[in-house]
């Protein structure tokens, strides 16, 4: 089955406001199509890069007829409630009304330095997909489980937690993205083949939890130290439908070469 490579961009903590839109237009004109693309500002310059996508938008449009840019807007957290006193926290439901098309649930970040459970993971992830946004699950192994062979028994438990309770017809709303810990942020990537097998096994296991047709069309990107050098291997993978890219999304051009491997990899 033919899925539609997926490469976001998560900037994490950076960039400033003027800095965020300049990148966020950039990216918009270079997009290719057949990829979708998302990025991922920080929540203060989320209504500005939404404009300044849709600004990109309409020129590229002007520019190369039948051209449409793809380019969509993500948040890198939520909480799980619609409202209320939750200081800080921020709903779906705010951040779809902020244009927001789709959520990071699980970034490993998340999970090892602010401390997040997998169960609450799972409550953001629903209420992600429950309010009509788009979702990428993150799960990924640290250091110390991959060494001590516990690389698929961690995706699987955080797979399963993250998803339970997500109905099989919010399935097409998921991406998973496999991140190992100790290749986020570190210029360690992982081998082509381990990408493989870890997301062949991330299939299989849901095929198990929900069907083999979901399985053959539930996206499941690779994160970690991707780069335009190393990203056109690792995206070869039959199993690796694209990427989630951190680091390199900060610089337009190599966030583009990525876009452009993922592009040619469906080809
Ligand atoms: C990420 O933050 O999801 C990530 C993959 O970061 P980097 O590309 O910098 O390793």
């Amino acid at each position: 089955m033919a899925r539609t490579p997926y490469v976001g961009g998560n900037w994490k903590m950076n960039t400033d406001r003027a800095s965020a839109e300049a990148l966020a237009a950039e990216v918009a004109l270079g997009v290719v199509p057949g990829v979708e693309v998302a990025i991922f500002p920080p929540f203060p310059y989320l209504i500005p890069v939404g404009e300044a996508v849709l600004g990109a938008d309409a020129r590229a449009a002007a520019q190369r007829e039948g051209a449409r840019p793809l380019v969509k807007l993500g948040a890198q957290d939520c909480y799980f409630e619609k409202n209320g006193a939750f200081t800080g926290e921020v709903s779906p439901e705010m951040l779809s009304d902020c244009a927001v098309q789709s959520v990071l649930t699980g970034h490993s970040e998340r999970r090892h330095v602010l401390g997040e459970p997998d169960e609450l993971v799972n409550r953001k992830t629903r209420a992600v997909l429950d309010a009509g946004l788009g979702c990428v699950l993150c799960i990924g192994e640290r250091l110390d489980e991959r060494k001590t062979g516990q690389t698929d028994a961690v995706n699987e438990r955080q797979l399963r937690a993250g998803l339970s309770g997500v109905a099989p017809e919010q399935m097409s709303r998921v991406v998973v993205a496999y991140e190992p810990v100790w290749a986020i942020g570190t210029g360690v990537v992982a081998t082509p083949a381990d990408a493989q097998d870890a997301h062949a096994n991330i299939r299989a296991l849901l095929a198990d939890l929900y069907s083999p047709a979901i399985a053959a069309s539930t996206r499941i990107i690779y994160g970690g130290s991707l780069k335009p050098s190393n990203a056109a291997e690792i995206l070869a993978q039959p199993d690796v439908d694209g990427g989630l890219v951190g680091g390199a999304s900060l610089k337009a051009a190599d966030f583009l070469a990525i876009v452009q491997a993922a592009a040619r990899r469906h080809r």
